[in-house]
């Protein structure tokens, strides 16, 4: 815990007094333009890999970046994504899977997750990334076969995503632009999902 203690001293000593303004115009109220659906992992940084910061971002995240479709019942993310999209009324929602994903490990291993009963639950909802793998690509090298399944977890789940009910309605009326990403730890590169051409694209040109 001395780690936390200690940064969150130099926070309050140093960044909190240079960014004092930005914080008080954000202490009553919030206008994201982003909705970001992403993986728990420690290593998915987003204000890092995308230049944000306080009052950007409006982020859910659980392990796998699901977006569950369970009729007749609700989550975390949904509730989220509802209160965002109705509320907030962010004008871009954004789903974000990353390389190395534990979740999809699991799922392409097809684990014994016994011992997690939760987990083993929440991951029948990736089930469905198996029907939406991606082409293999060579760059992802020896992990090529994990990385077509995080991307096809990623279609689903931004699939998903565009089937709530408020999003689908927000689509509906031209007022939201719905995403879908892959990012590469190992590189740092983000791919975006192509509509058109049915494929992941690099959101930068090389
Ligand atoms: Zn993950």
């Amino acid at each position: 815990m001395e780690r936390l203690i200690e940064g969150h001293k130099r926070f309050r000593k140093e960044l909190f007094p240079e960014r004092r303004h930005q914080f008080h115009l954000l202490a009553e109220s919030q206008a994201p333009e982003w909705l970001f659906i992403t993986c728990s992992d420690s290593r998915i940084v987003p204000d890092l890999i995308l230049g944000t910061g306080p009052g950007d971002l409006f982020i859910s995240r659980n392990a796998g970046n699901v977006v569950p479709i369970t009729a007749n019942d609700v989550d975390g993310t949904t509730a989220t994504i509802e209160y965002a999209v109705e509320v907030l009324k962010v004008p871009y929602a954004i789903l974000c899977g990353h390389s190395d994903c534990g979740a999809m490990k699991a799922a392409l291993d097809r684990k014994n997750l016994e011992h997690l009963p939760k987990a083993s639950r929440w991951l029948r909802h990736v089930e469905a990334a198996f029907s939406h793998r991606q082409p293999l690509n060579a760059e992802d090298g020896e992990h090529a076969e994990l990385a077509s399944l995080i991307r096809g977890n990623v279609v689903a789940q931004w699939l998903n995503l565009k089937a709530q009910p408020a999003v689908s309605h927000a689509l509906a009326h031209g007022t939201i632009s719905v995403y879908a990403w892959y990012y590469d730890i190992l590189t740092g590169r983000i791919e975006q999902y192509d509509e058109h051409f049915r494929r992941f694209l690099p959101l930068l040109d090389r």
